[in-house]
């Protein structure tokens, strides 16, 4: 008896250590999908939390290098390439994210449409280029998500006007962070965050309190060196479990343009092909990333009154809207901590 007694009390002994000295948080960022992704995680083997973030890390990579409209190898450029001749056989994949687009562009009579990228893609943010007045009214005609057959028992994808180009950039990184969420869960972590640029998705709490997400302040301070992380940015501070939560702002990739002073920013309107005013920021709250990603982009292009009619249509949804004077605008579901942010330089 007593002989069995001492493996089994030190075998107490190391598990008590493993859980309470040595469980930690675990964190990774990598510059992928031309943003920074992000993963945090509790874990008490420093090895699975190792293979957990690098497994989360890899499958960000493949998104990209399948979806990504810049890599001519992706499937993406693939489609861009051939569906304008005929119909092109898809992987299941971009199926599922196709249909998902074309759902929020029927949701949202045409303000979300991945077709924005037949204009879209004459955009150049860093290098501060705009299509001419004339390429838009051209190509404008070739942004129609009703021009995108999708075929779902023959699994392809074909374009019915031949400078249809698609882009998806409003939906593949909210798709993204839910399969690092799907990741996770199979290490068995119970409690993480994974963010790709605007989108996040938290994965239970913060051990005991919850995870706290901040909006950043659209006209807000940025400190030189680090104009994307610095505190005073901030606008709101939201607390969050088992939620995800997408933030479209003007803020993100822009330049001012030099003739009319506006500010040219990646949130194209699909009737005009130019970007968005009247809206600074919008942030959707819900269950997945796959929804909240496309659903911030549509509410951003329909603005407060049609974006919130919007999100008040579809359940389990939540917004938080800020408008170009600074105001905050909260869907019916949120109680209202803040409601105007700073708008001085
Ligand atoms: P972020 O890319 O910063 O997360 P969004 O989720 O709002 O921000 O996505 C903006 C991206 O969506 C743009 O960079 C572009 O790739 C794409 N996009 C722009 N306008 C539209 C639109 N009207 N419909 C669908 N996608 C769009
Ligand atoms: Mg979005």
């Amino acid at each position: 008896m007593f002989r069995h007694g001492l493996p089994v009390l030190l075998f107490c002994f190391i598990s008590l250590c493993a859980t309470s000295a040595f469980a930690e948080w675990f964190s990774d960022e990598q510059a992928i999908m031309g943003t920074s992704v992000g993963v945090t995680l509790w874990q008490e083997d420093p090895e699975i939390a190792r293979r957990a973030i690098s497994a989360v890390m890899a499958e960000m990579r493949r998104i990209d290098n399948s979806f990504s409209p810049y890599k001519p190898d992706s499937e993406l450029s693939r489609v861009n390439r051939e569906a304008i001749n005929s119909p092109v056989t898809i992987s299941g994949e971009l199926m599922t994210i196709i249909d998902k687009a074309l759902y929020f562009s029927r949701a949202s009579g045409g303000a979300f449409d991945i077709s924005f990228a037949s204009v879209g893609r004459h955009y150049d943010y860093r290098q501060g280029q705009q299509p001419s007045e004339n390429q838009r009214e051209d190509l404008l005609a070739a942004i129609d998500y009703r021009l995108i057959e999708l075929d779902k028992t023959s699994s392809t994808v074909s374009f019915k006007h031949p400078q249809l180009q698609i882009d998806l950039g409003g939906i593949a990184k909210g798709y993204a962070v839910d399969r690092g969420i799907a990741i996770l869960q199979q290490f068995d972590v119970t409690n993480a965050t994974v963010s790709a640029g605007g989108d996040s998705r938290v994965l239970g709490d913060r051990r005991g309190r919850p995870w706290v997400i901040g909006i950043k302040n659209p006209r807000g301070q940025s400190l030189a060196g680090d104009p994307s992380e610095s505190e005073d940015r901030v606008a709101i501070k939201l607390p969050l479990q088992d939620t995800a939560i997408s933030t479209s702002g003007d803020y993100e990739r822009f330049f001012i343009d030099q003739n009319s002073g506006e500010r040219i920013h990646h949130i194209l309107n699909p009737r005009t092909g130019k970007s968005v005013a009247g809206v600074t920021s919008v942030s959707i709250l819900g269950p997945r990333g796959f929804d909240t990603d496309p659903l911030s982009t549509a509410v951003f292009v329909l603005g407060i009154e049609r974006g919130l009619a919007l999100v008040a249509s579809l359940s389990g949804f939540d917004a938080i809207v800020i408008d170009s004077a600074g105001k905050v605008h909260y869907s019916d579901g949120l109680t209202p901590p803040v409601t105007e942010v700073d708008q001085s330089p």
